[in-house]
C-alpha cells in the first residue's frame, strides 16, 4: 500500500460505512472503527432517495436493497383530522426521471446490507476513540481500550456528538430543538386493515406523524413523529408509551388512532441540531455526516447527506489525490457545504413536501456528475 493511503474511519453509521466501502473500492487501505461492542440493530425505519441509491449502486447494493425494501410510488401529505390530501408527490412513479428508486426500509436491514460492502477483516467494533494526534504526516488514534493505531487520514463519521469535532472545534453541546420524535413499529396487517398509505405524513399546526412500510412484503409498518416537548435527560433515547402517543395525537384522524392502538414498544428521541461549521477539516482529519451537519430529520435526508459526503470525499481523495490533502479537503467542503446547509435549513424548518413541490433538486442529484476540477479551481 503506497504512502498516504491508510485511512481510519471512525463511526460505523451510514456515513462511515459508505466512506469505508467506497474508499476501499477506490484502492485505499481503510479500517472502520466503532465504539459499539458489535453491530446494533436499531428498531426504526429510514427512507433513502434516488440521490443515495445512485451512490449505493457503485457498491452493488442497489439490487439487494430493492429486493427487501418497500418502494413507494408516492409520498402523500395529509391533513391531520379529515385526512384531506395536501400533496401527492411522485417517487417511484417517476423513477425514470430520478434514475433510481426511492426506498423505505428497516434501519437494521439497511445498515447490515451496507456493512456487507466493507471488507469484514477491516471492521473493528469495541473501539471508542478518545483522542487523536495529528503530527502533520500521520494521525495517531487512541481508543478507550488502551490500544492505538496510526493512519494517514482520519475520517470523522462519529455522529452528532463527534469526539473528533469536539477536539478540533472545542466542547459545544448539540442544540436541543424543542422537539422529540416518537418511534414505533406495528404489524403491517394492522395498517393494511385500515387502508394505510404506503408512505404518508399527517400534518397539524405544530406536529406530525410519518408512516410507511419497512419491507417488500409490507410485514412491518413504521411510525415516526415530530412533536414539541421538553427534554432533560442526558440519554439519546428513552422508553415511551402508547398513551403518550395517544395524548400527543388526540383528535387526529381515526386511521392514525388505529396505528397508535397497534403499537406495543414506543421510544422517544430528542431532535438536536448544530449551527453550520466554518470548515470540515483540519490537517489530516476530515468530518462528514452528522459529525459536521446534524439536522432535524424532517426531510429524511440526514443519512443521505452523510452518504453523499462519503461519496464526494472519496472522489476528492481518489481523483484529486492525497499529496495536497488540504486542497482535496477544501474541494470536498466547497462541493458539499451549500447542499448540506440547504438540506439542513429546510429539514429544520419542517416544510418539505407539505404542499405540492418538485423535489427533483434533491432526489435527482447525482454526486458523480459534479465537475470536481471546476470546483477545485475555485478553492
Ligand atoms: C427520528 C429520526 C428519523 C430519521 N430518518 C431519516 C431518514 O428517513 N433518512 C435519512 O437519510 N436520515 C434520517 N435521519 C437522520 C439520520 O439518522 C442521521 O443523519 C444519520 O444517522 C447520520 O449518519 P452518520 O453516519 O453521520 O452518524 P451516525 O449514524 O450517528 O453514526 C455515528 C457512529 O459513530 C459511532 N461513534 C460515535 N462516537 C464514537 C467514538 N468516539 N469512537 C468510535 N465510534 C463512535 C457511533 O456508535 C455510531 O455508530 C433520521 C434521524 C432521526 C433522529
Amino acid at each position: 500500500m503506497s504512502e498516504g493511503k491508510r485511512v481510519g474511519v471512525v463511526g460505523a453509521g451510514m456515513g462511515g460505512i459508505a466512506a469505508a466501502a467506497l474508499m476501499q473500492r477506490a484502492g485505499f487501505d481503510v479500517v472502520l472503527y466503532d465504539q459499539a461492542p458489535s453491530f446494533m440493530r436499531l428498531g426504526a425505519g429510514i427512507q433513502f432517495g434516488p440521490n443515495v441509491m445512485k451512490i449505493l449502486r457503485r457498491l452493488d447494493l442497489e439490487a439487494p436493497l430493492e429486493a427487501v425494501s418497500c418502494l413507494p410510488d408516492y409520498w402523500t401529505s395529509r391533513n391531520w383530522d379529515d385526512g384531506a390530501i395536501l400533496a401527492n408527490i411522485p417517487l417511484n412513479a417517476e423513477r425514470e426521471r430520478y434514475k433510481a428508486a426511492y426506498i423505505t426500509i428497516h434501519r437494521g436491514d439497511l445498515q447490515q446490507t451496507m456493512l456487507n460492502a466493507v471488507d469484514p477483516a477491516r471492521v473493528q467494533f469495541g473501539k471508542q476513540l478518545t483522542r487523536f494526534e495529528d503530527n502533520g504526516k500521520t494521525v495517531r488514534l487512541d481508543f478507550a481500550d488502551g490500544t492505538s493505531d496510526t493512519v494517514d487520514i482520519l475520517v470523522a463519521a462519529d455522529g452528532i456528538n463527534s469526539r473528533i469535532r469536539e477536539q478540533i472545534f472545542g466542547l459545544d453541546a448539540a442544540v436541543y430543538t424543542g422537539w422529540v420524535a416518537h418511534r414505533a413499529i406495528i404489524p403491517g396487517a394492522a395498517a393494511k386493515a385500515v387502508g394505510a398509505d404506503v408512505n404518508a405524513k399527517w400534518w397539524s399546526a405544530d406536529r406530525h406523524i410519518v408512516c410507511y412500510y419497512l419491507d417488500r412484503n409490507e410485514d412491518e409498518f413504521y411510525l415516526v413523529t415530530g412533536e414539541p416537548d421538553e427534554w432533560t435527560s442526558a440519554s439519546g433515547q428513552l422508553p415511551s408509551t402508547r398513551e403518550a402517543l395517544r395524548k400527543s395525537f388526540e383528535g387526529y384522524h381515526p386511521m392514525v388512532q388505529a396505528y397508535i392502538d397497534a403499537t406495543t414498544e414506543v421510544t422517544k428521541w430528542p431532535l438536536k441540531t448544530r449551527n453550520p461549521l466554518p470548515h470540515w477539516h483540519q490537517g489530516r482529519v476530515v468530518l462528514l455526516g452528522d459529525a459536521c451537519h446534524p439536522m432535524k430529520p424532517h426531510m429524511a435526508q440526514g443519512a443521505a447527506m452523510a452518504v453523499e459526503d462519503a461519496a464526494v470525499l472519496t472522489r476528492c481523495l481518489a481523483e484529486l489525490g492525497t499529496q495536497d490533502l488540504e486542497r482535496s479537503f477544501r474541494t470536498y467542503f466547497a462541493c458539499r457545504k451549500d447542499r448540506a446547509t440547504k438540506v439542513q435549513r429546510i429539514s429544520n424548518a419542517n416544510t418539505w413536501l407539505r404542499q405540492p413541490e418538485d423535489p427533483f433538486w434533491c432526489y435527482g442529484d447525482d454526486v458523480y456528475q459534479m465537475d470536481l476540477r471546476a470546483v477545485e479551481a475555485t478553492v
